[in-house]
């Protein structure tokens, strides 16, 4: 019979996994916690579960999904990029940022992505396949174990589009979230979406308060569906919809995020039309100077970076405008550069 994956199943899961097998419901709680809190390497480390049901657990379930093929610390900074290989052979990659005491984790959602940002080297793969909630998990439980400092905050903004893997995500955060698990507030776990506006709008009714993100990288029409077809399908003005109800619904300020691109979108007219564009709305603006990859695009120069971030906090102050200058740049983990090949 074939072995199932354990990595990943939530309280509930693990608690009728128990019951199947003659347990009491109590087990599947102390199951819960050696997987995620303490991210146990074999079954025989749990020192609570008797030596029978722990070689039924051997028998019948895996423990791992992901293995190392490769860790590259930057020499520039803390940065430490992470490619992993699959049960079936797909590579994805996990980047962890230390700055001070925030130690953020970067986590990819799917091998691949489907939407082709014209931007981003993940979209140049395509979509193998989405990942599941062990694959997500078993990612930030590597970086716990191989790194001293504490995990702070989990972004999902690796490679794929999170929402085109919703169920499998958000199970993951929870498990991130909850006090038996990694025991993360709910805002420092953030989700950004390429605009997917029915996963937004479905997310914004959820009683999960996870921060979200929308990559907005434009501030028309015209030129986001030029660098980001997904653009002809919904339209900014949708997504900014969608952005206020989720400030306003989750009293939580929705994040847009805007790569700048050098003479596509970071001129003063663009600032200006953006800070129109989100007049009156709740939320953060991160501009993030774009990570050259392969000749297509370039980054601007700072005087420009600086112009566009100056533009915005001068319309108004009823939002924040942050510039993140990404890490890892010397080993190609900055934003849209994963692009999970074994080099
Ligand atoms: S930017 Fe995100 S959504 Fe767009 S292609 Fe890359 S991974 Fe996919």
């Amino acid at each position: 019979m074939e072995k199932i994956c354990i990595k990943g199943m939530n309280h509930e899961e693990l608690q009728t996994l128990c019951i199947e097998a003659g347990e009491t419901k109590f087990r599947g709680g102390q199951l819960f916690e050696w997987l995620y809190r303490h991210g146990i390497s074999s079954f025989d480390s749990m020192s609570n579960i008797n030596k029978s049901f722990r070689e039924h657990l051997n028998e019948h379930f895996i423990l791992h999904t992901l293995t190392v093929e490769n860790s590259l610390p930057s020499e520039e900074d803390k940065s430490v990029k992470i490619l992993f290989r699959t049960r079936d052979d797909h590579f994805i990659e996990t980047v962890s940022m230390v700055e001070n005491n925030r130690h953020t984790v970067c986590l990819s959602s799917q091998a691949g992505c489907v939407l082709d940002c014209h931007f981003c080297a993940t979209g140049k793969l395509g979509l193998k396949r989405n990942l599941s909630t062990g694959e997500i998990v078993d990612q930030l439980i590597y970086v716990r174990e191989n790194t001293d400092q504490p995990i702070t905050n989990v972004v999902f903004m690796g490679m794929g589009e999170p929402f085109h893997n919703y169920d499998n995500v958000l199970n993951a955060s929870d498990i991130f979230h909850s006090p038996k698990g990694f025991n993360l507030a709910s805002t420092r776990i953030t989700i950004s979406t390429a605009g997917l506006l029915p996963q937004i709008n479905k997310y914004i009714k959820e009683k999960r308060r996870y921060k979200l993100a929308i990559s907005l990288n434009a501030s028309n029409d015209k030129v986001r569906t030029k660098i980001m077809p997904i653009n002809k399908k919904w339209s900014i003005n949708d997504l900014i919809k969608s952005g206020k109800e989720y400030s306003n619904q989750k009293k939580r300020l929705i994040m847009f995020e805007y790569v700048l691109l050098k003479g596509i979108n970071d001129s003063e007219e663009d600032a200006l039309e953006l800070a129109r564009l989100l007049q009156g709305i709740p939320c953060k603006i991160n501009l993030i100077p774009y990570n050259e990859i392969e000749g297509k695009y370039q980054r601007p120069d700072e005087a420009t970076i600086t112009k566009f971030s100056e533009i915005l906090h001068n319309y108004r102050d009823e939002y924040r405008v942050l510039v993140r200058w990404s890490k890892g740049q010397d080993i190609a983990a900055g934003c849209g550069q994963l692009a999970g090949q074994k080099k």
